[in-house]
């Protein structure tokens, strides 16, 4: 034994139970088509849902930026770090959410883990649903206060839960908060929201949602969730990133400014921690104007979603999702790697997705769009998956 073996047995298992995890390195943008290991590859695993990481206007604003104020912003947001170009984006997020004002993070991960212990204290409780994402789980574990976890989108349970701590939050003068995935990250279905925000109304609790799969995707507009259910202003702590439709890197939140206010004061993963570049605000700042400017990207990948999950069924494979995640179910971890390794050498950059980023024995492919793919070529990715599935069955 060395001070070294553990880890290595540790891998060693990993490798065993096909859950060893590499990294795949990508040559250019990252466009619906990228270049990997010397080949174009149709991509179908990004984030970067309304292509705005290789836009024309988006990388025209951060090189404006980068001749203006360089690289770096050398110091946390509350020291040397803020640049008026660091308040634009927080303006216009706040524009985008119709809020009074918003705070940017510097990862959506940042975000989570430290909103949720600097809001919740000791005695408070958060209700969190059962598949949110690992940065709120951090956020709960970090937080003093008790994390009650309810099951999977399951309105019923939760009330359930948050009614046996009513009467205890009420004696304690505690705060409860509710916080979910709007979009969730691996299945991409969509919170019952309206069910959350009625009972987070009803029983005096903050709501808290974590768009980082809903802004850019779902909405007559992509503004989130909200949206989507025709419940403008309905939630307390609007959560999204800037990482992923909008193309660039970032947290950030929305809402009163009593709660932004709090944030900058309270939040140690905000006031610890070197603040983003300008570039980078630059860059969100285009792409969330183009958002608005734009809802046409939004209508396509919509679209583009209809479609996929249409060719899917035809070829028998009948899952669906109205966000740009479409989770396709196999099941078995070391299946799910073959299918992913087979779609690959066909010329299909697509991710199989497994424990412990899900449960052991769920292993699925997990597609997804974004506004520039053809009709052709999701035509063309639905048979390719059908096939291989079915040739790496049994
Ligand atoms: C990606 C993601 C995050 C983290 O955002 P980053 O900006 O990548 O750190 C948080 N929540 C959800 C639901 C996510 O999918």
């Amino acid at each position: 034994m060395n001070k070294w073996s553990r880890m290595e047995q540790d891998l060693e298992l990993l490798k065993q139970q096909h859950l060893y995890r590499s990294m795949k390195v990508i040559d250019s943008p990252q466009n619906s088509h990228i270049r990997y290991e010397g080949r174009d590859l149709i991509m179908l695993a990004s984030n970067a849902y309304l292509d705005l990481c290789n836009e024309e206007r988006v990388k025209k604003a951060a090189a404006e930026a980068l001749a203006d104020y360089g690289t770096g912003s050398g110091g946390s947001r509350l020291t040397t770090g803020t640049t008026q170009l660091h308040m634009e984006l927080e303006e216009t997020l706040a524009r985008l959410k119709g809020r009074e004002a918003a705070l940017v993070f510097n990862t959506g991960f940042a975000a989570n883990s430290g909103i949720l212990p600097a809001i919740c204290r000791e005695g408070d409780v958060i209700f969190s649903d059962e598949l949110n994402h690992a940065s709120i789980i951090d956020g709960c574990r970090q937080s003093k206060g008790r994390t009650i976890v309810y099951r999977h989108n399951d309105m019923e349970d939760l009330e359930r839960k948050v009614r046996a701590e009513a009467p205890y939050l009420k004696a304690a003068g505690a705060q409860g908060l509710i916080v979910s995935d709007g979009v969730f990250s691996m299945d991409g279905d969509i919170v019952n929201l309206p069910e959350l925000v009625r009972i987070a109304d009803t029983y005096s609790l903050l709501s808290m949602i974590d768009e980082a799969h809903a802004t850019g995707v779902i909405g007559a507009t992509g503004r989130g969730c909200e949206e989507y259910y025709h419940m403008e202003g309905s939630v307390d702590i609007c959560m999204g990133t800037l990482s992923k439709a909008f193309g660039a890197e970032g947290g950030f939140v929305c809402g009163s400014r009593i709660l932004i206010e709090y944030l900058k004061n309270k939040t140690r993963s905000f006031i610890f921690s070197t603040s983003l570049a300008p570039v980078t605000m630059a860059a969100a700042k285009r792409a969330a104007e183009l958002l608005m400017e734009e809802p046409q990207r939004v209508e396509r990948l919509q679209d583009n979603v209809r479609w996929f999950c249409r060719c899917l069924k035809e070829n028998g494979l009948p899952f669906t999702s109205e966000t740009a995640i479409i989770p396709i179910r196999i099941g078995d971890e070391e299946q799910a790697m073959e299918v992913s390794r087979r779609l690959l050498d066909r010329g299909y950059f697509i991710s199989a997705i497994r424990y412990p980023t899900i449960k052991k024995g769920e292993a699925m492919l997990r597609a997804a769009l974004m506004s520039s793919h053809t009709r052709e070529e999701l035509a063309g990715a639905a048979r390719a998956i059908a096939e291989v599935i079915r040739e790496t069955a049994g």
